[in-house]
């Protein structure tokens, strides 16, 4: 399926984690980070199939003991994906990360602060190749620039901790970096990242940190990432979300898919939003759908109309959609109808006509069945419908006739 480019993007130097292109026009990829302890390679490695199948192409692993940087010795030749360590604190982990093999590192400047060591690690990684995620927090501020900012987290102290880390990186001829500025504040985190690509071109990780559980979480990671991405800032993103972090990688996904910046991979599931002729429980049977199309990989627009009567009209550019009669649903493919099936079966048949489409095609799924009989049962439901309900379902004709009666 085609890309719309709808967004055109800040120009990056690129960097490869492992097989996966960041920056340099490359597509924008999803990372998400395992909760497991990186020593239970076992577990840790599940959980990363398991975000792989979920959307993320880059997976970040804590190295916070020996015992992690040896599962991640581990965990790295088994990986279906890049592998980052992450590093706070022990610049001795780092070195054992790289020994590990893994194929990026993320550092946090506030909390590796002595020049000598970031000079070891940075030299380190230049000579293998792997590149450094600069990972500025602002809850971890190096103390010095917190009290340089007015002991406050502000966008130019989060900038000046990673132009200060590119100074040490510099030092030892080491330039494969990516940076992030997180913040909890939406509106701070857009203004750090914003201020970072008017300096430097080196590729840009964006998050929202700490951002909670969902549906909070989602809404604020995506009015920092969306915000930034439609801006054209951003090569790679993570959802921090308090949850189990497939959610995060499936989050991720969805967001390039729904700005046009990634191929669309599953359903695109959309829904009308109810109202008095609703035959059905519309928010029950999308979510059931919703349910059965995860982890199918289709990358159709499916449609869940609660009503024959405007329907099929309301979702005539779906690739697929259903719509209720009385007590059945009309199933419509490319606007036009093509089956009814009974209303306890219509997820069953939209995963089986989805899988017949995404295979064969529209053309040959229509050529399946007699479209002229579904297209006369569905217009006897629909007319049916109207004599039961009338045109003004919702009152609305009615309640307007009041409201000009009284300033009439
Ligand atoms: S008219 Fe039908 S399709 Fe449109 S919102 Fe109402 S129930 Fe849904």
């Amino acid at each position: 399926m085609e890309v719309t480019a709808a967004f055109s993007r800040r120009t990056t130097r690129q960097v490869m984690v492992g097989d996966v292109p960041v920056g340099g026009g490359a597509p924008i990829s999803v990372q998400s980070m395992t909760v497991t302890r990186t020593a239970d390679h076992e577990a840790t490695l599940q959980q990363i199939y398991d975000l792989a199948m979920a959307g993320a192409d880059i997976v970040r692993c804590t190295c916070n003991e020996i015992e992690a940087a040896e599962g991640l010795a581990r965990i790295v030749p088994r990986s279906p994906v890049p592998i980052v360590a992450d590093i706070h604190h022990q610049y001795r982990m780092a070195l054992a990360a790289l020994e590990a093999g893994v194929h990026c590192l993320r550092l946090n400047p506030g909390n590796i602060r002595k020049p000598e060591h970031i000079r070891l690690v940075a030299a380190e990684a230049r000579d293998r190749g792997v590149p450094i995620r600069i990972g500025v927090n602002g809850g971890s501020l190096h103390p010095d620039l917190y009290d340089k900012h007015g002991g406050r987290v502000t966008p130019e102290a989060m900038v000046e901790s990673a132009l200060d880390e590119i100074g040490y990186f510099a030092e030892v001829g080491f330039d494969l970096i990516k940076i992030s500025v997180k913040a909890s504040s939406v509106p701070i985190m857009i203004e750090a990242y914003r201020q970072l690509a008017e300096v430097t071109d080196h590729p840009l990780h964006l998050g929202v940190t700490e951002a909670g559980p969902p549906p909070a979480g989602l809404l604020k990671s995506t009015a920092g990432i969306a915000t930034l991405l439609a801006e054209g800032i951003g090569d790679t993103i993570r959802y921090s979300l308090t949850a189990d972090p497939v959610e995060e990688a499936r989050a991720g996904r969805q967001l390039l898919e729904s700005l046009g910046l990634r191929e669309r991979k599953n359903v695109d599931l959309i829904a009308c939003p109810s109202c008095g002729r609703a035959e059905i429980d519309v928010v029950a049977v999308a979510e059931k759908a919703m349910e059965a199309f995860t982890d199918r990989e289709i990358p159709l627009q499916v449609a869940i109309m609660g009503c024959v009567v405007n329907g099929p009209g309301e979702a005539r550019d779906a690739d697929l959609g259903i719509a209720a009669g009385r007590r059945r649903g009309h199933l419509f493919v490319k606007g036009q109808n093509a089956a009814v099936v009974d209303e306890d079966e219509m997820v069953d048949a939209l995963v089986e006509w989805a899988e017949f489409i995404h295979e064969h095609g529209a053309d040959a799924a229509l050529a399946r069945v007699d479209t002229d009989r579904a297209a006369r049962e569905a217009e006897r439901d629909r007319k049916g419908l109207l004599a039961e309900q009338g045109d003004d379902v919702n009152d609305a004709g009615t309640r307007i006739e009041r409201i000009r009666s009284r300033i009439a």
